[in-house]
């Protein structure tokens, strides 16, 4: 029995899908103690947008802690905080048009940055309703996981989870059904039973929820309805945010303009536990505390991210690059599908947060366990496990990207064939 089965928590999640010890890692690449290489479709669940180790983000960090820079997360003043501060300023903040946000640091989690997004809705508005969506994640502790709508992740509060409404995501109801519309007849009626709304949370696509990737229309149509009511729009950046869907932000390509943000996952640029909500200056009504933590600042987390500003965020050459290889990407998947089932498997995402979906969770477990078993670390995700997604480093190469395709391609091939063998 390993150290991990006699020792760790059976919470223990990841680790399950992918049995082996991994060492070491560059770029796309994870390599185990036996010294067998994989590909990563994974990157920590997409912490790693820039790849594991980046040479120029380990350089910076080496040379911070060599110096002695101070690496405590207290949130104290430090020079790595106010080169991140500077370097959000202008490479992300300022370029669009988003000058007046504020940057909030909380606990290093993204579930943290959440409870702080509803907690200060809720505070501006003065109303305790944050209205949330089907298939929505948002993180596991009570404030997040009330908008979080996972039942298996819900069922492990064991306290009830409130003052959150549920509405239908883009295309829940089937295609052609704009259910902002329904919201907006909701907030109309003075006997629906709704509860005024402070805030609507929302993901463009969502990650844990299977790649549902709504309509740049719908968003708009949302935050339309949020302005037209009073109501805040927070959107969830944590998972498609950080350039994951060929912009920094996820909502650039949609053209809305939210009043708070969350990010986390790939901010720190370099898999260090890192958070924060950025929001339109007038709505910083916090007093000094009122969300604390000891862990509010990564100082660690700083000196990479500002310079993974710089690195990739300066001008427009990166984004391209991603979107490039979205398409690239794309295009391999609805090659897939065509060989593997036209009629039963769906391409689902956006930009390089895509996937395919299958009938049910029982054969994209197949096609990730064959995957795995062939040299491609990947997860599934959605409401059944039925999404096979592909969460690749954004800095992959079109090499590594065709070897992963091609992977998928043969577990495809290999889980549909046992499967129709099993039914005949
Ligand atoms: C991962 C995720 C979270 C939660 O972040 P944790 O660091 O796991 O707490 C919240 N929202 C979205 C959209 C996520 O993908």
């Amino acid at each position: 029995m390993s150290i991990f089965e006699q020792v760790e928590s059976e919470v223990r999640s990841y680790c399950r899908s992918f049995p082996v010890v991994f060492n070491q890692a560059r770029g796309a690449e994870l390599t185990t103690e036996e010294g067998r290489t994989y590909i990563d479709f994974l990157a920590g669940a997409g912490t790693l947008n820039y790849g594991h180790n980046h040479p120029e983000l380990r350089e910076a960090l080496i040379e911070y802690i060599s110096s002695e820079g101070i690496t405590h997360g207290l949130d104290m003043m430090s020079s790595a905080k106010a080169r991140f501060l500077e370097s959000f300023q202008q490479y992300i903040l300022k370029p669009r048009d988003m000058d007046d946000f504020r940057v909030m640091f909380t606990g290093p989690t993204g579930t943290n940055a959440v409870e702080a997004a509803m907690k200060l809705a809720r505070k501006v508005k003065g109303r305790p309703t944050i209205a949330a969506f089907t298939n929505g994640f948002h993180g596991c502790s009570a404030g997040a996981l009330a908008a979080t709508g996972n039942q298996h992740h819900r069922g492990g509060m064991g306290t009830s989870l409130n003052d959150v409404f549920r509405l239908p995501f883009d295309g829940y109801l089937g295609e052609g059904v704009d259910t902002t519309e329904y919201f907006e007849k909701l907030l109309e009626d003075p006997s629906s039973g709704l509860d005024h709304p402070a805030a609507v949370i929302v993901e463009t696509v969502q990650g844990e929820g299977g790649l549902n990737a709504a309509n740049a229309q719908w968003l708009r149509n949302l935050e339309a309805v949020c302005r037209r009511h009073d109501m805040l729009l927070i959107v969830d950046d944590i998972q498609a945010g950080c350039g994951r869907t060929g912009h920094f932000f996820s909502f650039e390509e949609a053209g809305i303009k939210p009043d708070i943000v969350t990010l986390s996952k790939s901010l720190s640029a370099y898999g260090l536990p890192f958070a924060a909500v950025t929001y339109r200056g007038e709505l910083d009504i916090w007093t000094p505390g009122e969300h604390n933590g000891t862990f509010r600042g990564n100082n660690l987390a700083f000196v990479t991210a500002a310079k993974a500003f710089e690195l990739f965020w300066s001008d427009n050459e990166f984004a391209e690059e991603v979107q490039q290889k979205a398409r690239h990407m794309r295009a391999g998947l609805e090659k897939l599908i065509r060989n593997h089932g036209p009629s039963t498997l769906k391409l689902k995402g956006r930009g390089l947060m895509s996937g395919i979906e299958c009938p049910d969770g029982d054969l994209a477990s197949d096609v990730i366990r064959e995957a795995f078993d062939n040299g491609l670390v990947i997860e599934t995700s959605g409401a059944h496990d039925q999404v096979v997604k592909c969460l690749v480093p954004l800095t992959i190469t079109q090499a590594q990207i065709d070897f992963g395709l091609n992977v998928l391609d043969q577990a495809f091939a290999k889980a549909v064939a046992a499967r129709e063998k099993k039914a005949s």
